[in-house]
């Protein structure tokens, strides 16, 4: 028998293969929760009801021939940024309204392989530009915590539905923190892997030397299980990096005495005393386990956010080009010419964030301010990725917050830009590596609202990452994001 909040991918995988738990009870159960809760969360753009009956059955039929598969049976939601055939995929924007891709994202496929059901789309901030899911087109996502709040961004739906059992994994996407940011304001676990890791193929580009998909779960062992599905090499991202040598990510250690960094710059005025404390403590767990926490510097971190605003939205400002009224999406019927009808297709189609992102990174790569703007970004970029490799030569994994504040009011920073900006700052930094990072939860304030703790190691360590998250998890069980007893109460 399925009860909320007591599933992990893992079991479900192992029942449906074992045979002790039916396809069909798993989805209509969760089917039941995102159509009792969905709508109070705002959290899915598409769920069909049909849909979800033929992605029984084709995994059904592939359990006929196939034993063992990974994610037998376990719904995953997508956030609507990945392409999947047959099912709209808007990037939570009005000029993709009515865009139905013609294929599926590599992740799709090898999730569809992995023997899950592709179970619904999820809203997120527009072409993934937020941090709070309020440019989404659609609404925004509510906080399963407290639903006068925000649930972060731009992956905001896919942390909510994790947080809310309304699947028990879902994916994201995290080009500057958007897959750690809202896990760690809903409390759940967010892993943005190495660069390269996971194809981008069918992830629908925002920064493309940035972007990055990766798994939202309840727990390190269900994270590490679906990283090894996603993770491998593509021929359709020239980015992707052949991981044979890695048998298994999910073969995990939470016993290692790993060698822990603290960053000094990152205790700034900013930063919510209970998450500073929380963070304290989380490093005094780490050493009573064995590991030992060395203060370091990296010089360069303060350039992070100027640094990103340039490069995402210079690619952003490209990437988007291709919406133009003619081959995707929305088209305006006010023209008379073509110029007409990309600038009014576009004008109608875009929202406001986007449309000033799209100015910004315009700008960043005009003639004349080039090499001031963009090229200066990428000597910053190559400073920032400098520092982190000074650092991985004395640690194996750094520890800091993931975002400076718990969940905040719908509204509160919707007019202000740069402070909206800010929720990033400490995660920011590892797109621009291309290191990986994770947040898992540790702890609530006296809010009762989700805290995270962000782990970021060297590139292609991912392994190391999860194998630190997991020590901290073992020890800290009931303490984090969801337990038993303390769960989000949505009735
Ligand atoms: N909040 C950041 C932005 O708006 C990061 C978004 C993301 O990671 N997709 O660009």
């Amino acid at each position: 028998m399925l009860e909320a909040f007591q599933s992990s991918v893992k079991n479900i995988a192992k029942h449906v293969n074992d045979g002790s738990q039916k396809v069909d009870d798993v989805a209509e159960f969760y089917m039941k929760r995102v159509q009792t809760l969905g709508k109070k969360l705002n959290s899915h753009l598409f769920f069909d009801e049909k849909i979800i009956e033929s992605e029984v059955e084709r995994v059904k039929n592939l359990l006929k021939t196939q034993k063992n598969l990974p994610l037998a049976g376990v719904p995953v939601s997508l956030k609507d940024n990945l392409c999947t055939k047959g099912m709209p995929t808007t990037c939570g924007s009005k000029i993709l309204e009515n865009y139905i891709p013609p294929y599926d994202a590599e992740v799709v496929r090898r999730l569809k392989d992995a023997g899950a059901l592709i179970f619904g789309k999820l809203n997120m901030d527009e072409f993934a530009m937020g941090s709070s899911n309020e440019n989404s087109a659609y609404g925004p996502v509510k906080n399963p915590w407290d639903l006068s709040r925000v649930p972060g961004g731009s992956s905001g739906g896919s942390a909510a539905v994790v947080a809310a059992d309304l699947a028990p994994c879902s994916l994201g996407s995290d080009t500057g923190g958007s897959i750690r940011q809202p896990a760690a304001l809903c409390g759940v676990v967010g892993l943005k892997p190495t660069y390269g890791r996971v194809s981008r193929y069918g992830l629908v580009a925002y920064g493309s030397s940035l972007d990055q998909v990766g798994p939202f779960t309840r727990s390190v062992a269900d994270s590490a299980l679906l990283l090894q599905v996603l993770a491998g090499w593509d021929r359709r991202d020239s980015t992707s990096r052949n991981d044979a040598e890695i048998k298994s990510f999910d073969a995990l250690n939470g016993q290692r005495k790993l060698k822990i960094g603290y960053v000094k710059e990152f205790d700034s005025d900013q930063l919510n005393p209970e998450i500073k404390a929380a963070m304290s403590q989380a490093l005094e767990v780490y050493k009573s386990q064995g590991c030992e926490i060395v203060e370091l510097s990296l010089p360069n971190i303060g350039y992070s956010i100027p640094t990103y605003y340039v490069v995402a939205t210079a690619e952003a400002s490209a990437n988007l080009a291709r919406f133009d009224g003619v081959r995707y999406g929305h088209r305006s019927t006010h023209h008379t010419t073509l110029n007409e009808l990309y600038e009014a297709s576009r004008s109608e189609g875009f929202g406001k964030e986007v449309k000033q992102r799209i100015m910004l990174g315009t700008f960043a790569l005009s003639s004349g301010y080039y090499d001031a703007y963009y090229g200066s970004a990428l000597r910053t970029r190559e400073m920032i990725r400098q520092d982190f490799a000074k650092a991985f030569a004395k640690v194996d994994v750094i520890a800091s917050p993931t975002s400076p504040t718990t969940a905040f009011k719908i509204g509160e920073k919707s007019n202000d830009p740069m402070s909206m900006y800010l929720s990033d700052i400490y995660t920011i930094a590892t797109n621009l590596a291309g290191i990986p990072g994770i947040s898992i939860p540790c702890g609530f304030d006296k809010a009762g609202l989700p805290m995270g703790l962000q782990l970021m190691s060297a590139a292609w360590n991912d392994q190391t990452l999860l194998d630190c998250a997991l020590m901290y998890e073992e020890k800290t069980r009931g303490n984090g994001g969801w337990n038993e007893q303390n769960k989000p109460n949505l009735s």
